[in-house]
């Protein structure tokens, strides 16, 4: 797939929109400037790519918008380095943000065709996270403990094992709700028993749901 000059220039529009709603973050508008949203996307939806909208990947899923995972990823603070565990790979842009601000990252996915198809897509951006087909609500303990915690999709509830894999003084980012809507709330780890909670209003996510998907 081709990065053009009109890809750039819109990209270069997207960025000013998040900044716009907010985003300030200089590290997290290089990483949307280096990652073609287009790539993720199937063709039909090529051209509104870089729309602040969420778009169909297959498996009945969504891309989360840009703006969503601008604002998860300022959220969970990552420096190069920072060891983080995304829950939902889906189309894999969100695994993408997170590498090319050099956090090591080992993401899950339920859905095997999107766990293939964001495979190829990542590794071709030259990108090299750690992806696993599997359920998110286990963790992934062989990689644990982690700095950072990601979950992409709507969380009933928080999942004990992505506390427990979590570092002290370690950050989880959840949206926490069924239905429509979510409340995104970060979690931080401040001991091996307590955690401290702040909320950011409602987004709207496809559910975490459980075990892998037939
Ligand atoms: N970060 C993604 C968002 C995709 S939507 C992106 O940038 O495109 C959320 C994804 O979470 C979906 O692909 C869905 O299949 C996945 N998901 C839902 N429940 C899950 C679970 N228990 N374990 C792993 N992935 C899950």
């Amino acid at each position: 797939m081709e990065d053009s000059l009109r890809h750039k220039g819109m990209r270069r529009q997207l960025i000013e929109e998040l900044k716009a709603k907010g985003i300030k973050s200089a590290a997290i508008l290089d990483a949307f400037d280096a990652t073609p949203r287009h790539f993720f996307l199937d063709l039909a939806f090529i051209n509104q790519a870089y729309s602040n909208t969420a778009f169909q990947i297959g498996a009945g899923q969504t891309i989360s918008h840009p703006y969503t995972v601008a604002f998860q990823t300022e959220l969970l603070d990552i420096k190069k380095g920072t060891k983080v565990l995304e829950i939902g790979t889906g189309s894999g842009f969100q695994t993408s943000i997170l590498c090319a601000l050099g956090a090591k990252v080992v993401s899950i996915e339920r859905q095997r065709e999107l766990f293939q198809k964001a495979s190829r897509i990542i590794k071709a951006l030259g990108h090299n996270p750690k992806l696993f087909f599997g359920d998110g609500y286990k963790g992934r303990i062989a990689y644990a403990p982690y700095e950072r915690v990601l979950v992409t999709c709507g969380a009933p509830f928080v999942p004990e094992a992505l506390l427990e894999q979590l570092v002290v003084g370690g950050i989880l980012v959840i949206p926490i709700g069924e239905g429509d809507k979510q409340i995104m709330t970060k979690i931080t780890k401040v001991s091996a028993t307590e955690y401290e909670q702040q909320t950011y209003g409602d987004f709207s996510f496809v559910p975490m749901l459980e075990r892998t998907a037939k």
